[in-house]
């Protein structure tokens, strides 16, 4: 159905990516039907469509990584790639009827809040209207590309580009490769660039450490498994927050005594991995309460510079908020 410019719509969504589909799905939930998901892209799945490089994958196990009224009990291993997620994504949109609500390629440049109508007026990059009641901003946080300031850059004459558009005709097959950065997406881009490429050499500014990932594909027998029992898929996902105290227990005899294990890859290393690296007295103090403690990425920018027990060492908070 085309946009309306004449008439208000209950709730406009901005974004159609996890985000957006989310609070797209909750709204027909919840019996309301009049709204519309603008996306400035000509796809759904945010994140997961716009990026492509090799090696992209989730670095949360799936299934904790999918949303909690559409559980996955056959993804094909424990942390899906791209393809497979964004293929997820797709389903989820189809399954619950938010397509015909969704309008790709409008993109909202800007909104404002009429105080006289109670309303918002959203202008799209067609230069239309759309008036809302109310509105939900799912933008997302990562799609603007950032380049380093890199001095005769504009000079290089071989091809160069971001992992978050990635041309998809290239291949590094047989090139000589320079990766710049060593976070998240370096990590998954360097070993499938060392597979192809000629060479590959990677600048990093700091170092980055990598946790293990436990990513073998599910067997045919634990997807049967997944698939007749849903319990045990439910089981795979970790409390969310206001309960992952119950994902640790308060030990009274520091390292070495690791609180209960969750069942997930993640869940084990978040539970098990800081009490066998935190300094004696404070490692039971650690507790995982958020999702960002869930991502075994985030957990080496977590690790105390000190591991000794000397009185230099940071308190648990200190531990729990540094990035
Ligand atoms: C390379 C990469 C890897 C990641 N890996 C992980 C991971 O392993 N685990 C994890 O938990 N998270 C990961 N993330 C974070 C990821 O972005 C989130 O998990 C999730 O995709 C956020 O969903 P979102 O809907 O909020 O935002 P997005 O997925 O970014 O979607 C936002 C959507 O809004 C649209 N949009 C933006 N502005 C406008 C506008 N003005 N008008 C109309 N539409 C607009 C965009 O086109 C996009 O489709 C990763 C991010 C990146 C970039």
């Amino acid at each position: 159905m085309p946009l309306d410019s004449t008439r208000t719509y209950r709730v406009a969504i901005i974004g159609a990516g996890p985000g957006g589909i989310c609070a797209a799905v909750r709204l027909r939930q919840a019996g309301i039907e009049d709204f519309v998901v603008l996306e400035q892209a000509e796809g759904i799945g945010g994140t997961w469509s716009r990026n492509r490089y090799p090696g992209l994958a989730c670095d949360v196990a799936s299934h904790f990584y999918s949303f909690s009224f559409a559980p996955k009990p056959d993804w094909s291993r424990p942390f899906a790639g791209q393809a497979e997620i964004l293929a997820y994504l797709e389903e989820v949109v189809a399954a619950f009827g938010i397509r015909p609500h969704v309008h790709l390629g409008t993109s909202v440049e800007a909104a404002h809040w009429d105080s006289e109508t109670a309303h918002w007026r959203l202008t799209t990059g067609h230069g239309s209207t759309v008036t809302a009641e109310t509105v939900v901003a799912g933008p997302g946080m990562f799609g603007e590309l950032r380049y380093p300031d890199i001095e005769g850059m504009d000079r290089f004459s071989g091809a160069s580009f971001h992992t978050g558009s990635w041309p998809a005709e290239h291949s590094l097959s047989g090139e000589r490769v320079a990766i710049v950065g060593s976070a998240a997406s370096a990590v998954q881009l360097l070993p499938e660039a060392a597979n192809v490429a000629r060479r590959v050499h990677l600048f990093q500014r700091s170092a980055n450490r990598v946790l293990p990932k436990e990513d073998t594909p599910f067997t045919g027998e634990q997807l049967a498994h997944f698939r007749q029992s849903p319990a045990s898929v439910a089981e795979l996902r970790p409390p969310t927050t206001s309960s992952s105290s119950s994902t640790s227990s308060t030990s009274t005899s520091g390292r070495g005594a690791a609180p209960p294990t969750t069942a997930s890859p993640s869940g084990r290393i978040v539970t098990q991995w800081p009490h066998s690296t935190a300094p004696v007295p404070r490692a039971d103090r650690l507790r995982p309460t958020a999702r960002r403690l869930r991502d075994p990425c985030a957990l080496p920018r977590l690790t105390p510079r000190s591991t000794t027990t000397n009185s230099s060492r940071p308190g648990s908070e200190q531990l729990h908020h540094r990035e």
